[in-house]
């Protein structure tokens, strides 16, 4: 079902470097060849490339390319993992490639303001089998993001929200108003923790969205919304999600909140952070149960005041980090990730194998 995996090691060991090979999947490698022109790079991208098949087993995703989320047994052996070698990533690809499998892939890595050409802001996928599939975050690149994976709104049937910032929120006006006219179109539903339920509607879309043409519209009528409890869960096609409560701004009086997700994949849990500060007396017990962590990362010259900066994360014990990948990044040169222990930075489009869905 994996059709190839693309080494992803880095074509240069030094450290801060620029990872050339990495936004070469999702069929979204807009301007990588003159980039790659510009810096004297090299890639491997025309030959994975051409290794790889596209996807179709799930309709809509003509563009997705299927690249396997964990490293190469070469590149395993190279990190020298030793007896914490976490389970579930060591396979030879078995473990989170079996048929039938729910997949997860994020259709942007950047920051909120990445302007790249090949990346878009960080939102991701959670993909059953069957098709169905969920929308983690849907920010204002969300519709172009989706489309550069071959995928349009009519192929995501819900939708998390993890806090209300424009990046992860901005595109549901789009949304909302699509489905809501489309003929034919399903109300898609949408899964929140109850204090953003207010909030989204009264700050970030009642502006736009309430006037229709019948008169007054509420959030319900754009979507079938599910309030969660702050420290709640639901299921996605057979799969639980825990809401995780994380701190992404605190200054002064003003705090903000940001709820990550516990993923109960079949092969085990799977955390992913959405944006959070670095706090990691909260987030230990997370990191310490989940078997592959998806981390919010500032790549900024200098930590600020919203993400976790990728100097922070490097402090994090060797097995922690062994099982991270690393996304929301700024735009330009990143750290060599692998050399400092983690899994990598995400690739939009990279797939990562969950095992079979219920
Ligand atoms: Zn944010």
């Amino acid at each position: 079902m994996v059709p190839a995996e693309v080494n992803t090691r880095p074509t240069n060991p030094t450290r801060r470097t620029v990872r050339k090979d990495i936004w070469t999947c999702g069929g979204i490698d807009h301007g990588l060849q003159a980039r790659l022109a510009q810096t004297g790079g090299t890639t491997r991208t025309g030959a994975a490339v051409r290794r790889l098949s596209q996807h179709s087993r799930c309709s809509g995703r003509r563009n997705l390319r299927i690249v396997r989320g964990f490293p190469t047994r070469s590149e395993r052996n190279r990190r020298r993992w030793g007896s914490e070698r976490p389970s579930g990533v060591e396979t030879g690809g078995t473990a989170y490639g079996a048929p039938d499998a729910m997949r997860f892939y994020f259709i942007g890595t950047g920051s909120a303001f990445t302007l790249a050409d090949d990346n878009f802001q960080s939102n991701a996928v959670l993909e059953a089998d069957d098709g169905r599939r969920l929308l983690i975050d849907c920010g204002t690149d969300a519709r172009r993001a989706l489309k550069a994976l071959g995928l349009g709104r009519e192929d995501i049937h819900a939708i998390y929200i993890s806090h209300l910032h424009g990046d992860h929120v901005g595109g549901l006006e789009w949304f909302g108003f699509t489905s809501y006219f489309c003929p034919g179109s399903h109300r898609p539903e949408l899964f929140l923790a109850e204090d953003l339920v207010g909030p989204l509607w009264d700050n970030s879309l009642k502006a736009g969205m309430a006037a229709l043409d019948f008169g007054w519209a509420r959030l319900e009528t754009f979507f079938k919304v599910h309030s969660l409890a702050t420290t709640g869960s639901f299921d996605f096609a057979g799969v639980r999600l825990d809401l995780v409560r994380l701190l992404h701004i605190r200054s002064g009086e003003a705090e903000m909140w940001s709820y990550g997700l516990m993923i109960h994949a079949p092969t085990g849990p799977v955390l992913f952070t959405s944006d959070c500060l670095h706090q990691p007396d909260v987030l230990m017990p997370w990191y310490r149960a989940a078997r592959l962590i998806f981390q919010d990362c500032d790549t900024g010259s200098r930590p600020g005041g919203a993400h976790a900066h990728y100097s922070h994360l490097c402090s994090l014990p060797a097995e922690i980090r062994a099982r991270m990948w690393l996304y929301h990044v700024k735009d330009g040169p990143l750290p060599d990730a692998v050399a400092d222990g983690f899994l990598g930075f995400v690739r939009p489009g990279q797939v990562f194998e969950f095992g079979a869905a219920a």
